[in-house]
C-alpha cells in the first residue's frame, strides 16, 4: 500500500469501520470525522449495486469538497452487507438494516437490533428451513468507473426461537445466526473469531491483497 494515501469508508456505522480496520489492518476515515455529511439513498436491487452507489457517492463528495486529509487519487472503500434467509426467499437481504417485519420492510421504522430479530423470528415461526447467510459485497474504488469488487457470504442456521438466541459480540443479527460446525452463534464468537469466518472478513481480506 503506497505510504501516503488514506482510505476514505463510506459509512457511518462506528462498529463496521472497527471491524473492517481490524480486518485490513489500516486505519479508515469515514465522512463524519471530516465533517462530511453522508447518508445516500441505497436504491440499488442487489448488494453490489449499493455498495458500489456508496463508493461512487463519497468519491464524488471528496472530488466537490476536497475535506483535510484528502488527496486525489485516495482509494474509497464500501460495502453493502445484510442477512438472507432461504425460507424468506433470501429477505430481509439489501433491507436487513430497515426489516420491520413482513409488512414493514422498507419502512425505515427506528428498531433496535433486537426488535429486529425477534419480529424475524416471529415471520420464521415454526419453518424447519432454517438455512441463512449474511452477505457482504465490498468496493474499492479509485475513480467512477475504475473499482474492484467483491462478494463473500457466511453460512450458518436461524436459531429456534428468541429464547435461543444468544451472545454479546457483534452487532444486528448475530444473536440469531448460529454456526453449526462451531455450535454458537456469531455473537458468542471472538473478535478475531469472527472476523476470520464472516462475510465482512472475507471480502476485505481479499481487498487487503489488492491494496
Ligand atoms: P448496511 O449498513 O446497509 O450494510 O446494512 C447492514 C445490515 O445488515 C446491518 O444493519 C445488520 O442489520 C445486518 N448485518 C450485516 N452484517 C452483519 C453482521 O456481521 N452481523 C449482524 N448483522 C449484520
Amino acid at each position: 500500500m503506497m505510504k501516503s494515501m488514506n482510505i476514505w469508508f463510506a459509512s457511518g456505522n462506528a462498529h463496521k469501520k472497527t471491524e473492517l480496520e481490524a480486518i485490513l489492518g489500516v486505519k479508515l476515515i469515514i465522512p463524519s470525522e471530516a465533517g462530511l455529511e453522508f447518508d445516500p439513498a441505497e436504491t440499488g436491487n442487489t448488494f453490489h449495486e449499493n455498495a458500489l452507489l456508496k463508493a461512487r457517492a463519497l468519491h464524488r463528495l471528496l472530488c466537490e469538497r476536497s475535506p483535510a486529509g484528502y488527496r486525489k487519487g485516495d482509494p474509497v472503500l464500501a460495502d453493502d452487507s445484510g442477512l438472507c434467509v432461504d425460507a424468506l426467499g433470501g429477505r430481509p437481504g439489501i433491507y436487513s438494516a430497515r426489516y420491520a417485519g413482513p409488512a414493514g420492510e422498507v419502512s425505515g421504522t427506528k428498531l433496535t437490533s433486537p426488535q429486529r430479530y425477534a419480529l424475524l423470528l416471529d415471520e420464521l415461526g415454526a419453518n424447519q428451513q432454517r438455512s441463512a447467510r449474511f452477505v457482504c459485497a465490498m468496493v474499492l474504488l479509485f475513480s467512477e468507473d475504475c473499482y474492484y469488487l467483491v462478494q463473500e457470504t457466511l453460512e450458518g442456521e436461524i436459531v429456534k426461537g428468541v429464547d435461543a438466541a444468544r451472545g454479546s459480540g457483534g452487532f444486528g443479527y448475530d444473536p440469531v445466526l448460529l454456526i453449526p460446525e462451531l455450535g454458537r452463534t456469531v455473537a458468542e464468537l471472538s473478535d478475531e473469531e469472527k472476523n476470520r469466518i464472516s462475510h465482512r472478513g472475507k471480502a476485505g481480506k481479499a481487498i487487503a491483497r489488492l491494496l
